[in-house]
């Protein structure tokens, strides 16, 4: 006999692992380890949702007829590591050797392939491009731009495909996904589930051990098997799809998912398959439920940018985490783990993240991601940050998101220009500004909002490296033509402000 490793992120019946072994023989491993649950403080919610899930997939595979060995975070034979619990389990069952699905992360990659037993990885195939897939597209392209490779997707899976042409005659409508926040918001957010008894005593095992970590616990309302993800799915196809485009990077204070997925945390733990969801999507557009905008853009995300950063971050290897393109050292201020600022966009996008284990792409991106390459925050901090606090962080689709996409920190693989803004972007995207003890308006002086300090301090000092890049050329120009002092008293504000921060004050 064989055992069948099944982790946290691979809850999916039709995982390759499962399909290669045999339920008459084989044993499925699964264990909840101190190791996993804390190599970065991950936020109660992320922890207690995949303990939960964990258990309740362990019971389905039990009902399918599986035999499974399940560790619980706190059985007292428990070695603490996804590897010494295939080794206690392979002398308990006297197993000839362990299968499994490749993780999504190096680490464990890395863990896996040294472990002392004989062992077999075979590919996730939950994803819709192959390594080998993806190498192909890359190979002798001078850049890696998503929307080619998205193309191709769109290709493979016949997606809002017409024939041999993308539905409506063009690729990508995101054009029309860029509308300034609503006045108000229709729909009225994710489903929520009562924590039966198997997820309150997680959540009571959860608060025991990572109480103390950044993040609320409860409320606890996520879905935590496949059929209430898939109900939660359908709920927001229903109310939240039709106008998820247009509203796709508004931001409000009241509002903290506005009309989001929150599809990517179920997505990524395998409770449901992107091809499922895209297809949910695509026969709103087809019913005339939903407009072409906002499911190509929604599926756009999931076939494009989701399949497409899976795929850098194995085509550049372990030491992906650790680059820093731009040489930046600064600490993660405290305000990152909840302490007061007087900035509101960052207190409202860190608050519901400790509340939620949730923020929307553009708060992540425009807001904290934005602040913390403006700052010069070492990347490796802000890596570990995305990582910890998101119940949807996954390394494999955290870090190019985080490196690549957010922080430059990688030289440009993800993006072709740093995604850099003043305070004017989040004002026209948000009401956040209305209510903030800065002033977007002002440019400098002691109200002046950090981010136009800082967004000038940035291109001033990395005029080096981006002075060239065509699509900043503009960004220079402007800068070139201010008036000098006004240049200088710009450029002292701003590096006042970062020791300031630097030194710990509240800002
Ligand atoms: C700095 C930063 C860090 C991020 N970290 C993560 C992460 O740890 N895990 C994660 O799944 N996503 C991450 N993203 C991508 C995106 O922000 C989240 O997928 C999204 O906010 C999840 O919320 P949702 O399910 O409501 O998504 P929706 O807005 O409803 O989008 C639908 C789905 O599309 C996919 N998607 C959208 N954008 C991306 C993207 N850039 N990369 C990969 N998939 C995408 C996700 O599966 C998402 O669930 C990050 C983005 C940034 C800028
Ligand atoms: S004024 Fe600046 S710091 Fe304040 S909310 Fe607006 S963008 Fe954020």
């Amino acid at each position: 006999m064989r055992l069948v490793l099944v982790l946290g992120d691979q809850l999916s019946p039709n995982l390759s692992a499962l399909r290669k072994c045999d339920k008459a023989n084989d044993v499925v491993v699964m264990a909840e380890v101190a190791d996993e649950a804390s190599y970065v403080p991950h936020h109660p919610k992320k922890i207690a949702f995949l303990f939960a899930a964990m258990r309740k997939f362990a019971d389905q595979l039990r009902a399918d007829g599986w035999q499974v060995a399940y560790t619980r975070l706190d059985d007292p034979d428990n070695t603490g590591s996804i590897t010494g619990e295939l080794i206690r389990r392979a002398s308990e069952h006297k197993a000839a050797g362990v299968v499994y699905t490749e993780p999504g992360e190096w680490r464990l990659i890395a863990a896996l392939g040294d472990m002392p037993l004989q062992s077999h990885s075979l590919p996730d195939d939950r994803f819709i491009a192959s390594h080998a897939d993806f190498a192909a597209w890359a190979e002798g392209r001078k850049q890696l731009r998503m929307e080619y490779f998205y193309r191709d997707m769109r290709r493979k899976t016949g997606l809002l495909m017409d024939g041999d042409q993308p539905e409506g005659g063009k690729w990508n409508y995101d054009h029309d996904n860029r509308k300034p926040a609503p006045d108000s918001v229709d729909y009225a957010g994710p489903m929520q589930f009562a924590p039966d008894h198997s997820v309150e005593e997680v959540l009571d095992l959860v608060a025991r051990r990572f109480g103390n970590n950044f993040g609320d616990l409860r409320p606890f309302w996520l879905a935590t098997d496949t059929g209430q993800a898939r109900q939660h799915l359908a709920h927001w196809i229903k109310g939240g799809l039709p106008k998820f485009g247009d509203y796709q990077d508004a931001m409000l204070n009241d509002h903290k998912f506005l009309y989001h997925g929150i599809v990517g945390l179920y997505l990524n733990a395998g409770l449901l398959d992107p091809l499922e969801v895209c297809q949910a999507a695509e026969a709103a557009y087809r019913a005339g439920n939903a407009p072409l905008n906002a499911v190509e853009g929604f599926i756009r995300q999931i076939i494009g940018w989701r399949e497409y950063v899976r795929g850098i971050y194995f085509r550049e290897g372990p030491d992906y985490v650790s680059r820093n393109a731009l040489g930046h050292t600064a600490k993660l201020p405290a305000m990152y783990w909840g302490a007061p600022t007087k900035m509101n966009c960052i207190a409202k996008a860190v608050d519901q993240t400790k509340t939620e284990a949730y923020a929307h792409h553009i708060q992540r991106l425009m807001v904290t991601g934005n602040f913390a390459l403006l700052a010069g925050i070492a990347p490796a901090a802000v890596h570990e940050w995305y990582l910890a606090v998101y119940a949807d962080a996954y390394e494999w689709v955290e870090a190019p998101n985080v490196i690549g996409m957010s922080l430059f920190a990688d030289g440009g693989i993800i993006a072709s220009k740093p995604y850099i803004s003043s305070g004017n972007y989040i004002h026209k995207m948000s009401d956040y500004c209305g209510s903030c003890a800065y002033r977007v308006q002002d440019k400098t002086g002691v109200d002046a909002c950090p981010f136009n300090l800082l967004y000038w301090h940035f291109l001033d000092r990395h005029r080096d490296r981006f002075k060239g890049n065509p699509r900043m050329g503009q960004m220079y120009a402007v800068w070139d033509k201010m008036d000098p002092a006004r240049r200088d008293q710009v450029l002292s504000e701003a590096a006042d402000f970062l020791s300031r921060m630097d030194a710990g004050a509240p800002v």
